[in-house]
């Protein structure tokens, strides 16, 4: 059986009150018809008010970009699991690149957030994925292996039942740079083997309308991971729309 399709938006550090509603306002006229993918977008934390209130009731889903490890206690400027719950978050992204990359979350820290999302009965939406330097010495594989595997000990493979994971090659975020789709169906099928069978696994990077259908036409691609294309209605429709075409179409495996 093949896995119902998610497009999930980052909007990252973007957006303002007005701008998102008038996004969202867009995303939510464009949306009515479309059948066969699931939707979501992941906001800023302060926009979780707003966002809640204007999508509760409707089929696009919302949640948070990173969240603390923590329960709750002495950790200045973070923000738990529970405390997204209360704003009504189904989805939380942890791992994002820009994180590990930016702000120096570890292989333990993301995998011990990965835990705190199941525990607060959020969907975590892992990301793992290469740099250029890694992929051009051949060890993509192995990179995505060891982010797996730390919260494949930490949490055991059961855990991926709820959970998403996006695969997001470093060098093809916000580049308009991105994998082809053979690459990204390779990296997908290993995933795929290390984890819960039925586990989403999204494809994240400079994904677009023109590249999106050839991406969610291969059978490991269970939908995507929008950042910038994902801030303008149109663009993130287009998206959401191939990817409910890719589901309408026979699966070859998977
Ligand atoms: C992302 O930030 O997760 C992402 C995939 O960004 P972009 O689509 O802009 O490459």
């Amino acid at each position: 059986m093949r896995r119902t399709r998610l497009i999930a938006g980052n909007w990252k550090m973007h957006g303002s009150r007005a701008s998102n509603q008038a996004l969202l306002d867009a995303v939510l006229q464009g949306i009515v018809g479309i059948d066969g993918a699931e939707c979501a977008v992941c906001v800023p934390f302060p926009y979780l008010h707003d966002v809640s209130e204007q999508l509760r009731g409707t089929p696009v889903a919302w949640g948070a970009q990173t969240m603390s490890e923590h329960r709750r206690g002495a950790y200045t400027g973070e923000v738990s699991g529970e405390m997204l719950v209360e704003f009504g978050c189904r989805y939380v992204i942890v791992g994002h690149s820009e994180r590990r990359q930016i702000y120096g979350e570890t292989d333990a820290q993301v995998a011990a957030k990965f835990a705190a999302a199941l525990d607060a009965k959020l969907t975590p939406i892992l990301c793992v994925g290469e740099t250029l330097e890694e992929r051009e010495a051949g060890r993509t594989e192995k990179v995505v292996a060891r982010q797996l595997d730390e919260v494949l000990t930490t949490t055991g493979v059961e855990a991926f039942s709820g959970a998403v994971v996006a695969y997001e090659p470093v060098w093809a975020i916000g580049t308009g740079r991105t994998a082809t789709p053979e690459q990204a169906q390779e990296v997908h099928a290993f995933i795929r083997r290390r984890i819960f069978k039925g586990t989403r696994i999204l494809y994240g990077g400079s994904v677009k309308p023109a590249n999106a259908a050839q991406l969610f036409a291969q059978p490991d691609v269970d939908g995507g991971l929008i950042g910038g294309a994902s801030l303008v209605a149109a663009e993130f429709l287009a998206i959401v729309k191939s990817a409910a075409a890719a589901a309408a179409r026979p699966a070859t495996k998977g």
